[in-house]
């Protein structure tokens, strides 16, 4: 099914880059000035489009990663692709003040708001964070108290995208626990681990959940996806309550 998209939305705005902020060794978050300010739904992500002096332009998705709370501010997070197109202009080249081609907010599948309630399982791979986050922090500022648990896997510990952030809100002790699989690192944390997501490992950390998740939201690789999504399903999860965003390769 192909959500509509409102007329506004699949406009073109020039945003200009107001900060850059590197998260990991590879990941770099690019705050966005619009012009044209909107209010994204949490797990909703925008296009950039880049086009060179010949004509030649490319378009990626990036989901959102801030809450929706200031309308005429996004934040991005870019994971660095050595061999890619759009994500190596941003790292290597893009700087502050520079105007970039943006539209959005997009997608309606993809979305959580405290309304919706919950409890919710969060799983997300390296990158796949991004619309998690924005879940998050959504709940987070509205002062929520439904139940998340966010189950990330990165490769290392320096690679966990928000780890002080996320660090501190499950420090706060108020529903929301954090959950790292480490694949190519050793825990550090109690209730880590060392290896990929699969079936057991979902099966233990569903089992940790008080209540059954109401929504579960799982983003990341392709692979990744497909992991996390039948591991939830062999851990008794009714398909009908799973959504997944797929970043690609
Ligand atoms: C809805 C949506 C939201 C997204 N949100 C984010 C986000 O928040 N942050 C983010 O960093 N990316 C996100 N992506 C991925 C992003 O759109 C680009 O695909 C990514 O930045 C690569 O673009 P590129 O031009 O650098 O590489 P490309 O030139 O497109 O690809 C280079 C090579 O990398 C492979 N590849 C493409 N994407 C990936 C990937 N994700 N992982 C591994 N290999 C890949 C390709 O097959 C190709 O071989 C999102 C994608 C979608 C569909």
């Amino acid at each position: 099914m192909t959500d509509a998209v409102p007329p506004a939305a699949a406009q073109w705005q020039a945003a200009t880059i107001t900060a850059i902020i590197p998260r990991t060794a590879r990941i770099k978050s690019f705050f966005f000035a619009l012009p044209r300010p909107f209010t994204h739904r949490p797990g909703q992500y925008v296009d950039l489009r880049l086009t060179a002096p010949d004509g030649y332009s490319a378009v990626r998705s990036y989901s959102i990663a801030s809450a929706p709370d200031n309308p005429g501010e996004i934040e991005l997070a870019i994971d660095r692709l050595d061999d890619g197109e759009v994500s190596p202009f941003f790292h290597d080249v893009a700087e502050m003040g520079d105007e970039i081609e943006l539209r959005g907010p997009l997608g309606g599948h993809f979305v959580w708001s405290v309304e919706d309630g919950g409890p919710l399982l969060l799983v997300g791979g390296g990158s796949g964070l991004v619309p998690l986050m924005a879940m998050i922090r959504h709940r987070h500022s509205t002062g929520s108290v439904v139940p998340v648990l966010l189950l990330l896997s990165a490769r290392t510990w320096d690679d966990v995208l928000y780890r002080g952030e996320l660090l501190e809100l499950a420090r706060l002790d108020n529903g929301f626990t954090l959950v790292l699989s480490l694949t190519r690192d050793t825990p550090r944390r109690d209730g880590d681990y060392p290896r990929r997501i699969d079936a057991a490992l979902m099966s233990e950390v569903v089992a940790r959940m008080p209540v059954a998740p109401k929504h579960v939201f799982v983003c990341g690789s392709n692979a990744f996806v497909n992991s996390a999504a039948d591991g939830a399903l062999a851990a008794g999860i009714p398909a009908e309550v799973i959504r997944t965003e797929r970043y690609g390769a």
